[in-house]
Formats: C-alpha cells, sequence, structure tokens
C-alpha cells in the first residue's frame, strides 16, 4: 500500500463555532469551510496546516460516533488520516493481512474524498482513516 502522507488529524468538539477561535484566533489558521456530512451525522471544519490539514468534528445528533466517542473520552484528537493512493489497494492489502476494518468499501467523506476507517482494536487504540482524494 502507498501511503503518501498523513492527510488531516481528526478532533472531536463540542462546537466548531467555539472551538475554532482558538485554531484561528490563537494559532492564526484559516478556515476552508464547514461541511455537514449527514451520514456520518457530523459537521467539518478544515484549517490547512501545511501540507496537511486540522479537521474538527461536531456532531449533528446525540446518537453520533462523534457524540459517543465525546462521552466516553473527552474532546481531542479522534482520528488520524492518511492519503493513500488507491484506497481499495489498500483495504484489500490490510484485509489479506487480517486487520479489522470499519469500512471494508470505502465511503464518502467530507470534501469528496473517498474513505475508509481501521478498527482501533487492530491498530493499538487508534481510528486510522484511509482517504483518497
Ligand atoms: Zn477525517
Amino acid at each position: 500500500m502507498e501511503i503518501l502522507k498523513i492527510d488531516h488529524l481528526g478532533i472531536a468538539i463540542n462546537s466548531i463555532e467555539d472551538g475554532k477561535k482558538f485554531w484561528t484566533d490563537v494559532l492564526g489558521l484559516a478556515c476552508e469551510g464547514t461541511e455537514t456530512v449527514e451520514p456520518q451525522q457530523v459537521t467539518t471544519a478544515f484549517f490547512p496546516v501545511g501540507e496537511s490539514e486540522v479537521e474538527l468534528l461536531e456532531s449533528t445528533s446525540p446518537e453520533g460516533p462523534v457524540a459517543k466517542y465525546i462521552d466516553k473520552r473527552g474532546q481531542g484528537i479522534q482520528h488520524v488520516a492518511f492519503r493513500v493512493k488507491d484506497i481499495e489497494a489498500a483495504l484489500s492489502e490490510l484485509k489479506a493481512k487480517g486487520v479489522r476494518l470499519i469500512d471494508e468499501i470505502p465511503r464518502k467523506g467530507a470534501g469528496g474524498a473517498r474513505i475508509a476507517f481501521l478498527h482501533p482494536k487492530a491498530t493499538g487504540g487508534v481510528l486510522v482513516e484511509l482517504c483518497e482524494r
């Protein structure tokens, strides 16, 4: 599998409106805009940082995966996303290696990316996202 770079860090937050002030006013990063991905019950805001980005994640529902994550572990880094050249090839390679996947088939993420998550039980506790853009 060819990993090109860390695409973004996903950070779970109660409110993008309140939470983005640190990233914009304090760190001076620009917000690329927000987008709601309804099937994942999440609103995202991206802040480009050099070759990578910070992604803030706010749940649109108390039942959403990001809300559940915050209930369990509090706000903070929720996932690491690697950009891969070919997401299907990466998933079939991982499957062949016996790695437990959350998504066996890529789904649609923010910004038109195709994404898939690996199970944290297979990665030493880190929720890993693969994305292809
Ligand atoms: Zn992400």
